[in-house]
Parts: structure tokens; sequence; C-alpha cells
């Protein structure tokens, strides 16, 4: 089976696209740790891609799209992608390369939430600085004010990027580039939707219910 995994930065995406993979026994495809394992491995495309990293510009394209093709031809029995496709060329490129091998897209997940929703979530995460345990401001307190409940650390630490403003501009950018992703899938009629603002839980049954 192969998946295509969408949905905003703070989603949760990483986290579902893992458990599918492991339900589905496909190839979990997370672009953003598959540049990294190359980034380490020293490979070729690593060595082209880590200067591009360090000065945090966006990976081109034809890197992008060769990086997948090895990963699709490494997995057969199918994979969930994580942060591909980013655009239409993307999905085309997607389609061709899959279309070469004599296969196709199964099912594209949208995850939806909302951006108050996201920025709620988001703006409201901290984590202890011992054990790196995550709370959030209204979701999940420490159960004693300012005591990790895990490690007993009284040391707290926030994302200078988990802010509002930054949540808003990312999801901004990320609801222009994927609009036009959601059209082409859905005149495909492979598109589901599903309610990403529930517990990981919920979410992970809307999922296995399109899924089937
Ligand atoms: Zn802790």
């Amino acid at each position: 089976m192969n998946i295509v995994l969408l949905g905003p930065p703070g989603s949760g995406k990483g986290t579902q696209a893992k458990r599918i993979a492991e339900k589905k026994r496909i190839a979990p495809l997370a672009t953003g740790e598959m540049l990294r394992a190359e980034v380490l491995s020293a490979s070729a495309l690593g060595l082209s891609v880590k200067g591009i990293i360090e000065r945090g510009d966006l990976v081109p394209d034809a890197i992008m799209i060769a990086m997948i093709e090895k990963r699709i031809g490494d997995n057969p029995s199918g994979f969930i992608l994580d942060g591909f496709p980013r655009d239409l060329a993307q999905a085309e490129a997607l389609d061709t390369m899959l279309a070469a091998r004599g296969q196709k897209l199964d099912r594209v997940v949208l995850l939806k939430i909302g951006e108050e929703a996201l920025v709620d979530r988001i703006s409201g995460r901290f984590t202890c600085r011992g054990c790196g345990a995550s709370y959030h401001d209204r979701y999940q307190r420490p159960r004693v004010e300012g005591v990790c409940d895990l490690c007993g650390g009284k040391d707290f630490e926030r994302r200078p990027d988990d802010n509002a403003p930054v949540v808003r501009a990312r999801f901004a950018v990320y609801r222009r580039q994927t609009e036009p992703i959601v059209g082409y899938y859905e005149k495909r009629g492979i598109l589901s939707r599903v309610d990403g603002t529930g517990a990981v839980e919920e979410v992970a049954e809307a999922i296995d219910r399109v899924l089937g």
C-alpha cells in the first residue's frame, strides 16, 4: 500500500505516519529524517545537501525526488510519505516515478486542523530539561506545579519557534503550497480528510477507518 500523509507542521503527522507504517508493515518515509540520515552517512546525496541544510535553504526538488525514488525502489511492499510532496510539481513527479515502476498511490490522507487549534496546541508546549518529558500549559500540566512528573526536575524549556506568530507563518506557507495538491488528489478520488484536532489515539482511529 502506497500512502501520502498531508497536514500542517505540528499536526502530529510524524507520529501518525510511524504508527501506520508499523501497522501496515510499510516503510515510513519522512523527508526530514531521510535527509538527516543521508547527511550522517556522508553519502554522495548527503554531501550535496549538507551545506544547503546548514544554510537553512530548501533542498532542491531534483535532489528530493532522487532521494524519494531510491527509497521507493528499496521498499516494494509500500510506503507512507511524510513531508513529500510539498507542492504540485513534486506531486506530479511522484506520480511519474510510481508509474515508471507500474505502481500508484493508493490513498492520500489529509490531517485537518485549523490555524487556531494549531496555535493553541503548539504555543503551549514545554519540555523537561532533565528527561525531555512533554507538557502543555492547558492540556498536560505537571501533577505538581513546576515539578516534572517523571524525573522530579524543576527546569523546563520552551522552543523559541513554538509561539503563535511562528506557527501562523508556517501555517500560511503550508496552506499556500498544499491546497493545489489537495485539489489534485481529490480529483483523482484518492483523498481522505481526517479530523486532526483530537487526541493522538482518536486521530489514529479515524485514519485507520479511512485506510481500511
Ligand atoms: Zn523530567
